[in-house]
């Protein structure tokens, strides 16, 4: 071994061999707690035999057809559940392989929508910071993740990048979660107006932040006035839930929580839910028509859209997220998952927030909780968190992101759906030994 060329390229990680519920296996035998679902992916747990037996059933009848020439049944009935769910005035489905093709073919298709309604001059994109949209050269550019951002500028879009909606950080002491909430979308309405409201094509955002700075939810009434301002400028509004989408914060679509209606909808991960590589770009009827009125045609497309194993492969994942009641389990799981993080944690000197929605919870490391001074940039504790966890048997995921250097690092968990409240536990206990081993404490 080996001829992979491995993300790190000093670390050579163990094999894994086989998965059954919230576990995986490495071929010496030793076993992990899935407590991140990898990166918010497995989120029905590994080996689920149904969701097997439905990829398998697809590969006996059809594995792969081009989508220039047909499409096929699964993708069919994924695409009608997936629109009888999601939020109002979101009608067609545009289906792909992962997260970073799902915002690529976001962005391509908000610009290539002003272009057909005569209005080329829309080419701007306005992101937040701490943000993360994919790594394909299109979605690095929106992102808003200054260290992934570094050695590739100065990248391909016009973006510009706000703050984003960060209670922990950013609210000011006198302030309500409301104001706050208010001041931090009115942000959008400044960059607009200094950019120039005719030059702005969408505005893209997670609902709930997840892979740059730890499941951090909105502020009460931030997206209610971000879509205000979006429709004051006519600015299309593009969701990015391929991280907290598909059930993770105990609603399908987790701005179902935050009564807003986006233009576009970017899934994936939870989707597929590792079974299949697969994602998905979800538009409004309106975007669709303008479309089908001009060109009739949208300028994108890859090989393996709307593969049919992949889709069946989501529709079985769906199908069981819904007739398993799994969206309940979300909320309970996830209410014990923080309250048994916050009575262990609460008081722990280098853990100043702990949040999220459902089970998609992040646990923010600073150096000092009274002044919140993250971990200097090389001496950032959550890699360490993860290898010290790993060793005792645990899987989470740290990130790092920095806005204008005021924020450090972070362990996101986002456990399989079907966790018990002992594997909340045992959760809790591996990740106690890892941050023992990286703080000290
Ligand atoms: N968007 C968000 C919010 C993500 O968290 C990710 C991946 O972590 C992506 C896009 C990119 O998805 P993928 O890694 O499947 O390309």
């Amino acid at each position: 071994m080996s001829h992979v060329f491995a993300r790190h390229t000093k670390i050579h990680p163990p094999v894994v061999a086989s998965g059954k519920g919230c576990y995986l296996f490495d071929q010496s035998g030793k076993q992990y707690l899935d407590g991140s679902g990898g990166a918010a992916v497995s989120c029905l747990g590994h080996g689920d035999t149904d969701v097997i037996a439905a990829v398998k059933a697809q590969l006996d009848a059809i594995a792969f057809a081009h989508t220039g020439f047909f499409t096929s049944e699964p993708a069919e009935a994924l695409a009608d559940l997936l629109i009888s769910r999601a939020p109002e005035g979101i009608d067609r489905v545009y289906f792909v392989s992962g997260g970073s093709e799902a915002t690529e073919a976001a962005i391509k298709l908000a610009r290539q929508y002003f272009v057909e309604k005569g209005e080329p001059k829309r080419s701007r994109l306005i992101a937040r910071k701490q943000s993360y949209h994919g790594n394909t050269i299109g979605a690095l550019s929106a992102g808003g993740n200054e260290w992934r951002r570094a050695q590739f500028g100065p990248l391909l879009l016009d973006v510009s990048h706000i703050d984003p909606c960060y209670d922990y950080r950013l609210r000011q002491a006198d302030e309500t979660p409301e104001a706050y909430g208010l001041r931090a979308a009115n942000a959008l309405e400044a960059e607009i107006l200094r950019v120039g409201p005719e030059t702005v094509m969408a505005f893209i955002a997670e609902p709930v932040v997840g892979a740059t700075s730890g499941a951090v939810p909105p502020a009460p009434g931030y997206f209610k006035r971000i879509r205000e301002i979006c429709d004051r400028y006519g600015v299309l509004l593009i969701l990015d839930e391929v991280m907290c989408g598909m059930g993770r914060t105990g609603t399908l679509f987790a701005s179902e929580q935050d009564d807003v209606r986006p233009d576009i909808i970017a899934i994936a991960k939870g989707l597929g839910g590792g079974y299949q590589p697969l994602g998905a770009m979800l538009c409004s009827g309106e975007i669709y028509r303008a479309i089908e009125a001009g060109s009739g045609f949208f300028q994108h497309g890859h090989t393996y859209m709307g593969h049919p194993t992949a889709c069946a492969a989501g529709l079985a994942v769906v199908g069981a997220i819904e007739e398993r009641g799994l969206l309940p389990k979300v909320e309970d799981m996830g209410l014990l998952l923080r309250a048994g993080l916050q009575e262990r944690f609460g008081e722990h000197p280098h853990i100043g927030d702990i949040r999220g929605r459902g089970l998609f919870v992040g646990v923010e490391l600073v150096q000092d909780r009274e002044t919140k001074q993250p971990f200097a940039p090389g001496d950032r504790i959550a890699p360490k968190i993860k290898t010290a966890t790993f060793d005792a048997g645990l899987i989470c995921y740290p990130m790092s992101g920095t806005i204008d250097g005021r924020s450090g690092d972070h362990v996101l968990l986002a456990p399989p759906y079907i966790i018990t409240p002992d594997q909340v536990g045992e959760l809790i206990d591996k990740l106690a030994i890892g941050i023992h081993a990286a703080t000290g404490v």
